[in-house]
């Protein structure tokens, strides 16, 4: 193509397309040409060339050589240089640029052109002998390192060696004839390591130059960061051939420098960079010299620094986003020589979209869209210090890597048990390492600042708990834990009780390093509280939704929290609602021990005097749960889980019994307990006494807890506040269940308003958790007001794997192997499980069209999944309260 704008007539507008063609680097150099910017002349080698080229086993197309240097001749015209030309010679750079940028992986070989003649010649038309042969020997060292791949070191030492033997400190005491001497060695290397001579023919250069951009696709590290980063390998490498411009053409009106159009940082508009100089290529960025701040070159180049800053204006104008760019700067004409969309961090992307809307730049939409749901989450969570981190990287101090279970860096000292990092913790912040964690060790995550487990995956114990409570996790580490030596060891590598770690929930990394978090303070960020509000708008009819004027556009988020502090902080992220309150979880602690008794004793006193204590304490928590939720929404789950959990662990009981026995003593108590826990054991818990079946067996335990919500509702709304709550009954998988439930607890609850005078709206509805459920959606609608998908639970019976051993087991290998294509417990299975949420929602609706259909399990926390829900048309995903921002954004995301 001549022109960018013929080949964006050919991909019929798709600048995705263009950009894949001429990879980023190259299709932007197009681009600045058509808006008027100067770049220096040059041309573009498509990937498409690349990837034949390596097909063909390092050959070049056919064709290609020779379209080549037809492009050629135009650049020779168009600055009236010639490539190995005696009088004014051109030189070039040979630029690797992929569709994605892949920072530091593939190479650049700058200076191409030089040889002895043309070296002269330069020296005639530059008189500055010192630039010539320094910019020579560059080009040799770089051609020698990327094109032939000789170990930079070599050309390192004996410059290094020449340096020390001359007395010289820095590069730039050096005058031509020291170049001139390290030329000679540098060519000498080339001979030694390769039996060659560097090329003198400027068209030979440019080939073999040509063929090493294209195989640096392939090298090992380019593979890796494709492999770590997603990149698919079949894009192959575009490469640019450019005419080469000068920074190091002395002091006064030459340079380099790198420039973000608005601060990387904090996002503040304000050109943001660095300038050196007298200096080419990558010496700024590699840090050879310190670098001037970009206000430098008003100081001594303002014309230079006016027009930059126009520029800059230019490229955000019109690509319309913040924009990082490389320029220099020759004998004072200023080139740039690169441009793409600014890397920045959340604060900094936040306020950047937040301004350009006010700026009228870009609409609400565009702004929304560029924000990603790993944004969301680094505004919420810790992150480790970059610098610190990068530094940690380099020592090589990573240690293991497992599943991203909970987002957020931490650092602390590591301990090995709940009690342990309980105690420390007093002393300064710990890091909790288990195999696995378990109710018991509940109170030690607490008081960490972050785990890590050597088993699990992402619906564990470890991982639900940390997401709800926001503590940094990641599991299944494959980490070898000896609690009575007290070490972790993987690798090799050893770590003991009390030794700094840092770990990184976004990334499922953990380091053996002390790395410094930052925080970000929410309440400060305007601009993240505007965005997550227009999100909001976009996704109801009028702010934010009405329930009683039915489904919204896109999706609500509530939250899933049990106590009031949860909902409060829920709420200050935006939930919308409540859509489970565990119960059980109020069972927790002291509490466990009065449902236990309550369960186990026979004597009927006993029982209704545990089951008395439990409604005064649980009246009191939805009271303050209501209040804390005044006006929204708060379904409240009756008891769940599997009956064992409430129950002492059998076979240590059985152990403690025995070995009383043994020493011939008997406890009475302890007798009992173990005669009635061996009654309740069951061989799949998951699949028995839970659910809706706990309160058809526990029958008490309905009107209990119907009396405590109610009473608790009651209490609110004579205290002022509009509380409104809705009672799910769990596990259902025929509508008879239902049918022996839900009249009992709309009678209690309808009584208990009475009685007290009072008119709440209570909702009773159900939660949708196995198959059969979804299959007879229609005869539950006779008896749930609303429905809410148990995805956890709907996926581990419709696969019929077991979510707390599948992760640590197959599951991930299936993963690996390609027989899933995801794991289904963090992304919802839209094919098989989706089918039947649609089924079921569609179903449901035919009888109760403005039914409430929502979603409360880990799944609602996920972005694809909830593109999923959205287009499935629920009312709401109900997520941790540390995910509702991230589903806000992506149920907005799902929508546009
Ligand atoms: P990367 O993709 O690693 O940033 P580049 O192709 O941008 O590699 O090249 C690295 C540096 O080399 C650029 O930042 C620029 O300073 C310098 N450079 C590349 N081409 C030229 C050129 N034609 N003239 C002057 N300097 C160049
Ligand atoms: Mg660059
Ligand atoms: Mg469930």
């Amino acid at each position: 193509f001549e022109d960018i704008n013929d080949a964006l007539e050919m991909y019929k507008g798709d600048w995705k397309k263009v950009t894949g063609l001429l990879g980023g680097k190259g299709a932007n150099l197009a681009r600045m040409c058509a808006i008027g910017i100067t770049v220096p002349s040059g041309f573009t080698i498509s990937t498409e060339c690349c990837n034949k080229y390596l097909e063909l086993g390092n050959e070049f197309p056919e064709g290609m050589w020779d379209q080549a240097l037809i492009a050629l001749k135009k650049v020779e015209e168009n600055t009236g240089k010639k490539i190995g030309d005696k009088k004014n010679p051109l030189l070039v750079s040979c630029r690797s640029g992929a569709a994605q940028s892949m920072p530091g992986m593939m190479d650049t070989v700058l200076n191409i052109g030089l040889n002895d003649e043309t070296a002269k010649a330069m020296v005639e038309l530059t008189n500055d002998e010192r630039f010539v042969y320094d910019s020579y020997r560059r080009l040799v060292q770089g051609f020698g390192a990327i094109v032939l791949g000789i170990d930079d070191e070599k050309f390192e030492h004996p410059l290094g060696n020449y340096k020390k033997e001359k007395g010289f400190k820095f590069d730039n005491e050096l005058k031509a004839d020291n170049w001139k001497e390290v030329l000679e060695l540098y060519n000498a290397v080339i001979k030694k390591e390769k039996g060659i001579e560097f090329p003198q023919d400027p068209m030979e250069q440019i080939k073999m130059s040509i063929k090493a951009v294209f195989s640096s696709w392939n090298v090992p590290r380019a593979i890796q960061y494709r492999e770590r980063t997603g990149i698919p390998h079949t894009l192959g490498t575009a490469v640019n051939l450019q005419t080469m411009v000068f920074g190091n053409m002395g002091e006064e009106h030459s340079g380099t420098g790198v420039a973000f159009t608005r601060n990387p940082s904090n996002g503040k508009k304000e050109i943001f960079g660095e300038f050196l100089f007298n200096a080419q290529g990558e010496d700024v960025v590699a840090g050879i010299r310190n670098a001037l701040p970009i206000s430098a070159l008003n100081d001594k180049l303002p014309k230079c620094y006016e027009q930059f800053i126009q520029e800059c204006a230019k490229l955000e104008n019109y690509f319309k986003e913040m924009q990082d760019v490389e320029f220099t700067i020759e004998q004072g004409k200023l080139y740039f020589l690169q441009t793409r969309n600014a890397k920045r961090t959340a604060v900094s992307r936040f306020k950047t979209m937040f301004d350009m809307v006010e700026e009228g730049l870009i609409d609400k939409k565009t702004a929304i869209k560029r924000i990603s749901p790993s944004d969301v989450d680094m505004m919420l969570h810790p992150q480790f210090d970059p610098n610190v981190l990068k530094l940690a990287q380099k020592q090589g101090k990573l240690f293991a890597t497992g599943v991203a279970a909970s987002p957020g860096a931490a650092v602390g000292k590591m301990y090995f048990s709940s009690k342990k990092c309980v105690e420390m913790a007093k002393e300064g912040p710990v890091i909790m390492c288990r195999p696995f964690t378990k109710p018991d060790d509940v109170d030690g995550m607490f008081a960490s600042k972050g785990l890590f487990t050597a088993e699990g995956g992402a619906t564990s114990h470890a991982a639900v708990v940390a997401r709800q409570f926001g503590i940094p996790c990641v599991v299944g580490c494959n980490v070898i834990i000896d609690e009575e030596k007290k070490t972790v060891t993987i690798n090799g590598i050893t770590l003991n009780e009390g030794d700094w770690v840092s770990i990184d929930g976004t990334t499922g990394s953990i380091y053996s390093a002390k790395i410094p978090t930052i925080q970000v303070k929410l309440e400060e960020q305007k601009h993240f509280m505007s965005i997550l509000q227009w999100c909001d708008e976009f996704c109801s009819k009028e702010g934010i939704r009405d329930i009683k004027n039915g489904p919204s556009r896109g999706l609500m988020v509530w939250a899933n929290a049990d106590t009031a502090e949860d909902a409060t902080r829920a709420r200050s992220f935006g939930a919308q609602g409540i859509g489970l309150c565990r119960t059980e979880h109020q069972f927790l602690g002291d509490r466990a021990g009065i449902l236990r008794e309550f369960i186990l004793t026979e004597d009927k006193d006993k029982k209704k005097e545990a089951l008395d204590k439990l409604e005064v304490l649980q009246t009191k928590d939805f009271e303050e749960l209501f209040i804390a939720m005044t006006d929204l929404p708060v379904v409240v789950r009756l008891i769940d889980p599997p009956l064992h959990e409430f129950l002492p662990d059998l076979l240590e009981l059985t152990r403690e019994v025995y070995e009383l026995r043994g020493k011939g003593e008997k406890n009475e108590e302890k007798e009992l307990m173990l005669k009635k826990a061996e009654q309740m054991h069951e061989s799949n818990p998951m699949l028995g006494l839970r659910g809706v079946r706990l309160s058809i067996v526990l029958r008490q335990l309905v009107a209990m807890q119907t009396t405590a919500i109610t009473q608790g509702a009651i209490n609110a709304k004579k205290k002022g506040f509009n509380p409104v709550p809705e009672i799910m009954i769990p596990l259902v998988g025929h509508p008879n269940e239902l049918k022996e439930i839900q009249p009992e607890v709309e009678e209690v609850s309808q009584n208990l308003l009475k009685k007290n005078n009072v008119e709440i709206e209570i909702k009773i509805g159900t939660m949708i958790e196995i198959p059969r459920a979804c299959l007879v959606a229609p005869q539950l609608t006779k008896y749930a007001k609303f429905f809410s998908f148990g995805t956890n639970d709907l996926t581990q019976m419709t696969f019929g794997y077991s979510r707390d051993d599948a992760e640590s087991g197959f599951l991930l290998k299936y993963v690996d192997n390609n027989i899933l294509p995801n794991n289904p417990f963090k992304s919802v299975d839209q094919i098989g499980v989706g089918r039947l949420i649609k089924m079921c929602v569609d179903e449901g609706r035919e009888s109760q069209p403005m039914m409430d259909v929502g979603v409360c399990g880990e799944h609602g926390g996920d972005p694809k999944s909830i593109k999923f829900f959205s287009e499935a048309g629920l009312t709401y995903v109900s997520c941790s309260a540390y995910r509702v921002p991230v589903a806000r954004l992506s149920a907005c995301h799902a929508i546009l």
